[in-house]
């Protein structure tokens, strides 16, 4: 990859992850995978809003300074783990999103098929336990993720996304925080429809056509086995939406239970009045 360029998109997401509030203070940092024993990245210690191309580090696969002014963020370590584990990822941006920092805080992973391009883009966006930032620690709870997920929230602590260039891995992030937004507002509305296990196949048969990766099942579908099941999301669930698109009632047994002992007590009180 042109190190100019990823230069200039370095700079460029930093501007707009502070921008968009993604990041406080000198929180936050990005990188690019250069070439294969070199990683671009951004230093530690700044905001990201204001950085220059100068104040960005060359580091190797061992973090170690190559070039540059300043020190490299120190979260560098998880960056080099996710090139490792994943050659095919150029970029990684990591960020704390406040509406989807919540979801990681409240141990609400972002797993439910909700929204089209969330489920195309990323499948879905699970939590990766809590470590420590700044060293080992925060990257060993992402492994069980990191081969089929390209945006993590990390528990108590922000977000993760990474892809096959800078800018790929900044929209991960606008994403992330987006379905993060648009599930709290439904949240506050009383629930969310899901997406159906076909609305769900068609959708994945798109990612596939696009040659894009990522997770199977591509997310929680509410009547197929899933890792993570929506209703242990802490988010209730009101319907799923209909091939038609259409709502349907979906029976939960607590709801059947309420129902059952409704019209057995309207029987005990026809039995009364007789
Ligand atoms: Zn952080």
């Amino acid at each position: 990859m042109n190190l100019h360029r990823a230069k200039i998109d370095i700079v460029e997401a930093g501007r707009r992850v502070y921008g968009r509030g993604f990041v406080a203070s000198n929180d936050g940092n990005i990188s690019c995978r250069i070439e294969e024993d070199r990683i671009l990245t951004t230093p530690t210690g700044m905001s990201k809003g204001f950085l220059k191309l100068e104040d960005l580090c060359l580091v190797d696969m061992d973090g170690a300074l190559v070039s540059g002014q300043r020190r490299p963020s120190s979260e560098i370590g998880m960056h080099i783990f996710l090139y490792c584990q994943r050659p095919d990822v150029r970029a990684v941006v990591h960020a704390h999103p406040p509406t989807a920092t919540g979801f990681a805080v409240a141990g609400v992973p972002l797993t439910a098929c909700v929204l089209p391009e969330v489920v195309i883009a990323l499948g879905a966006i699970p939590i990766a336990e809590y470590g420590t930032p700044g060293g080992p620690e925060i990257s060993e709870p992402i492994r069980q993720y990191v081969k089929d997920y390209d945006a993590y929230l990390l528990e108590n602590h922000g977000a993760t996304t990474i892809g096959v260039d800078v800018m790929n891995a900044y929209y991960k992030m606008e994403t992330l925080e987006h379905f993060a937004k648009i599930l709290f507002v439904a949240k506050q509305l009383g629930g969310y429809n899901e997406l159906n296990a076909e609305q769900v196949s068609k959708l994945v048969a798109i990612r596939d056509r696009m040659g894009l990766r990522g997770p199977n099942p591509a997310c929680d579908i509410p009547d197929a086995p899933a890792t993570q099941p929506a209703s242990d999301s802490g988010i209730p669930t009101i319907r799923t939406l209909s091939a038609g698109g259409a709502p349907t009632a979906q029976t939960s047994q607590d709801d059947l239970i309420a129902e059952i002992t409704r019209r057995v007590m309207e029987e005990l009180k026809r039995g009364d009045a007789q």
